[in-house]
């Protein structure tokens, strides 16, 4: 575990010589003190990464030279992947073949980009057919600049990569500002992209607290473009320090995503995805599939099956054989999950299933996966995220319902739909209001499709050719062509 912030190239002490703990989430033992970085370390990497950007190599080699080390680092995660995966269970909580499928994931957008990263060479430029015969217009595509990056806890190294990655691949350099929560595998990416032979200063890496790390990123003049990851309200904050100086900002934000289940499923299936849907990662995933809508007929059946599946899950510590759930990733998030559970029953919600500390396990931030039935559609368990293993079930009466209470929501980030009836799993995609759909499934995640959100979900896409987008900047270049004098001011003797 590292304890030294990652800035040109050099392993150096933050600034003011703080730290800040980091704790086990299955124990609540304090396993490390990791290095708290402020503003002159946030003024130390952006000039890095300045510098990096505008005399360094990095942005003038071919893609494919730059694909080369993204490749490198995708091989290195590989490689570490079982001792990676170790570490984000330490820092996160969750179960460790979900942790090592991360790793894999991370390596994987590492080499997709490299593969990005090669096909600009291929079409370095777009010819742009013109009305007009006497000129000739083309775009280029060029690294934004210095971008800033700020992440979240719920995936820690995989999220870093989807902004590293696709930043790296367009030629841009990076401050990446992950999570106080989860620290550690991020600061190991400093290791892994030196050992791959990234040049200094192109990824500069600085932990530390979301106001003093974080704000000093997000309003800094010498940062070109911002990409952030993580709630609404922090979003709100990253988007109006951004407004100062119009920087390009996308953001990626939270979810009460619904997930339609017609009386046609398979009832095995359909609870299946339901629990994938919400219990992966302990719940805390954007994206989750936090309120389940199931038609009337099939409704008392279901919520039967999956209060009695959801009980057989096996709780524990993330590192232990055959857990399948394991704690919140802190105290100020299991607090938080607690207090909507107890809110939710004040507001009128009954507890179908689970919603305690379950026995046996007097330490660490563990809780029962969650069932929630009865809540008004206005009260705040059916509206706000709660980013835990918490599940909302309603039922309704038909497919024009359905729609309406799924779209009747401040996010848009995803929503998924089950029926035997592709046609009206088709319709109904189409009608949801998110850009993420799922049919007959709940969260599988590919690298090469878009990610993002309508409505407060979100601004701009990640993942596949749109997050390399995220990092380009868009230029024409027009040529006049003709040999004939243009003739406004000067008219032709
Ligand atoms: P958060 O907003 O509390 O923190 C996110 C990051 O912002 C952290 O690195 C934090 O240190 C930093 N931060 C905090 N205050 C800041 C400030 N004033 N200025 C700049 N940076 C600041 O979110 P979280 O609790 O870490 O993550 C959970 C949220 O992230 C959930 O709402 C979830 O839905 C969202 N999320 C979204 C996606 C997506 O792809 N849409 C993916 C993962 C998580």
């Amino acid at each position: 575990m590292r304890d030294r912030l990652f800035i040109d190239g050099k392993w150096v002490a933050p600034a003011k010589g703080g730290t800040f703990t980091v704790i086990d989430p299955a124990t609540e033992a304090v396993v490390h003190q990791a290095p708290a970085g402020t503003g002159e370390d946030i003024d130390a990497a952006v000039a890095a990464a300045r510098r990096a950007f505008d005399e360094g190599p990095w942005r003038k080699m071919s893609g494919r030279e730059r694909a080369a080390v993204l490749r490198r680092v995708s091989d290195l995660i590989l490689v570490r992947r079982q001792e990676l995966a170790r570490l984000e269970v330490i820092d996160n909580g969750k179960p460790l073949p979900e942790a090592v499928w991360d790793m894999e994931d991370t390596a994987g957008c590492f080499a997709f980009y490299a593969g990005l990263a090669e096909e600009m060479d291929d079409n370095p430029e777009e010819a742009i057919p013109l009305a007009e015969p006497r000129f000739s217009s083309k775009v280029v595509r060029e690294p934004v600049g210095v971008a800033g990056a700020i992440i979240p806890w719920n995936y820690p190294l995989l999220m870093a990569s989807w902004k590293v990655a696709p930043a790296l691949a367009a030629g841009c350099t990076m401050v990446l500002k992950p999570s106080e929560l989860t620290p550690l595998t991020a600061l190991e990416l400093g290791a892994i992209v030196a050992e791959a032979g990234l040049p200094a200063g192109v990824l500069n890496i600085v932990t530390g607290l979301g106001p003093d790390a974080g704000r000093p990123l997000s309003e800094h003049p010498g940062i070109d473009k911002l990409a952030f990851t993580g709630s609404v309200p922090t979003g709100a904050k990253i988007m109006a320090a951004a407004a100062r100086d119009i920087k390009n900002v996308s953001l990626e934000l939270g979810g009460k995503s619904p997930f339609v289940v017609f009386a046609d499923s398979d009832i095995d299936k359909a609870v299946e995805w339901i629990m994938f849907g919400i219990f992966w990662n302990q719940g805390q995933v954007c994206s989750a599939t936090s309120r389940v809508l199931v038609e009337e007929s099939l409704y008392p059946a279901l919520l039967e099956r999956l209060v009695a599946e959801s009980a057989k899950i096996r709780i524990g510590n993330g590192l232990e054989d055959g857990t399948l759930l394991g704690p919140l990733v802190s105290k100020g998030q299991y607090d938080k999950v607690l207090a909507a559970i107890e809110r939710g029953k004040a507001e009128g919600a009954t507890v179908a299933g689970g919603g305690r500390r379950p026995a046996g396990l007097n330490t660490g931030y563990f809780l029962e996966p969650t069932i929630l039935t009865d809540m008004p559609e206005t009260s705040a368990v059916w509206t706000e995220e709660i980013f835990g293993p918490v599940v909302c079930v309603k039922p309704f009466r038909d497919e024009a319902e359905a729609i309406r209470m799924a779209n009747d929501s401040r996010f848009g980030l995803a929503a998924a739909v089950m029926s035997k009836d592709r046609a009206r799993c088709e319709r109904v995609a189409k009608a949801f209001r998110a850009g993420i759909v799922w049919i007959n499934c709940s969260q599988p995640t590919f690298t090469e499709a878009p990610w993002g959100g309508y409505k407060q979900s979100g601004i701009g896409r990640e993942l596949g050719r749109w997050g390399l987008s995220n990092y380009l900047e868009v230029k024409q270049i027009t040529a006049f062509e003709s040999d004939e004098p243009w003739g406004w001011y000067i008219k032709p003797a």
